[in-house]
């Protein structure tokens, strides 16, 4: 039932052995020896990208939490675990392929220990600022890598004093670092779990950012009181399949539709798209029929994407997934 044909391991007659995947996972690990600085967590393996097709593994600080994503990858498991642990030199490996996409491949759910002792959660640095992983338990692998540099950037454009509306906050990523650069923030998630963390996170960096249980789409609706410089907008995933990509089209609109009147004279949202199925176009052109449909009007000031250790190589489009519009009403 998978959605994939077929999955591209090698275009070279040659033995798909340890060896082989004892020279990819270096090859992925020194691409990213200068590409991500100022953090001890990082995407290690990015699936098609390291030519490790479903199989992603994330490092945090020497704790490698990986996923498999394919049959494929689960039947070489005991060709590629070894060669893993030989280059990457782990403290420890947990597997946490949980996943809905597994059901397709024909494989069950699974998490559990692959090699020496996974702590339940580990704090990384990421531009100075420290956040907890919940190893075992938290969303995908622990934390989201992938928006370390729209975090940062947010951190770097914002302005002390301003307010900051972080919907969808998980963990408070893009909360803290906007606490950090002075400005007030609130965030916002369904999860109970999530907003625990993040006020713990909040706490071990010694900002006052509020959290809040709540799901974002009505909590913007109910018309809170204060208005904000910046709304973040970082939905999970909606839309997996072609088929979904209208109700994902249809959850930005509604998203940017209810934050515009939020936001102060020349407030900015970024609205994120983490889906494949919804490319950088339809986004903006999303984001265009809300303004509209609000009588605003829309600048585009930037888009950023999936950070560089989720490389996106340029002959697998399907790798670029990730992309968030930086947009200022007028
Ligand atoms: N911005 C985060 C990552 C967001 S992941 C970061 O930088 O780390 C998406 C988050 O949305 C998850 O934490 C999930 O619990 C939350 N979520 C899912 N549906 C939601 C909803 N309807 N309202 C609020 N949060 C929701």
């Amino acid at each position: 039932q998978s959605r994939f044909q077929a999955r591209v391991i090698s275009l070279e007659d040659e033995p798909i052995d340890q060896a082989l995947f004892e020279r990819r996972f270096a090859a992925a690990i020194c691409s990213r020896k200068n590409l991500v600085a100022e953090t001890n967590a990082r995407r290690i393996v990015f699936s098609e990208a390291d030519l490790a097709p479903g199989l992603i593994a994330d490092d945090y600080d020497g704790h490698i939490v990986l996923q498999v994503r394919s049959l494929t990858m689960e039947n070489l498991k005991d060709v590629w675990l070894p060669a893993l642990i030989k280059v990457a030199k782990p403290k420890s490996v947990y597997e946490r392929s949980e996943m809905q996409g597994r059901q397709e491949e024909g494989l069950p759910s699974f998490a559990g220990q692959l090699y020496g002792e996974t702590p339940e959660e580990t704090t990384i640095e990421e531009s100075g600022i420290r956040f907890i992983v919940p190893l075992k338990s938290g969303l995908k692998t622990g934390f989201y890598l992938d928006q370390r540099n729209t975090r940062r950037e947010l951190g770097r454009r914002v302005l002390p004093g301003q307010t900051v509306l972080d919907c969808f906050c998980y963990s408070g990523g893009f909360s803290l670092h906007a606490a950090r650069s002075g400005a007030q923030t609130t965030g916002i998630d369904i999860r109970p779990e999530a907003v625990d963390l993040a006020q713990r996170n909040a706490k071990a960096n010694g900002v006052g950012s509020e959290f809040h249980e709540a799901n974002a789409f009505d909590w913007l609706e109910s018309g809170p009181k204060e208005s904000f410089d910046w709304i973040v907008l970082d939905p999970p995933a909606i839309a997996k399949t072609e088929a979904k990509r209208d109700s994902l089209k249809w959850a930005i609109w509604k998203l940017v539709h209810r934050s515009v009147p939020l936001l102060k004279p020349g407030g900015r949202i970024i609205a994120c798209s983490c889906s494949y199925q919804l490319d950088r176009k339809e986004l903006v052109e999303t984001a265009r029929l809300a303004a509209g449909d609000r009588g605003v009007r829309m600048y585009l000031e930037g888009v950023t994407l999936q950070d560089l250790d989720h490389p996106a190589p340029v002959q697998f489009p399907e790798g670029l997934y990730l992309k968030c519009a930086w947009l200022r009403i007028g």
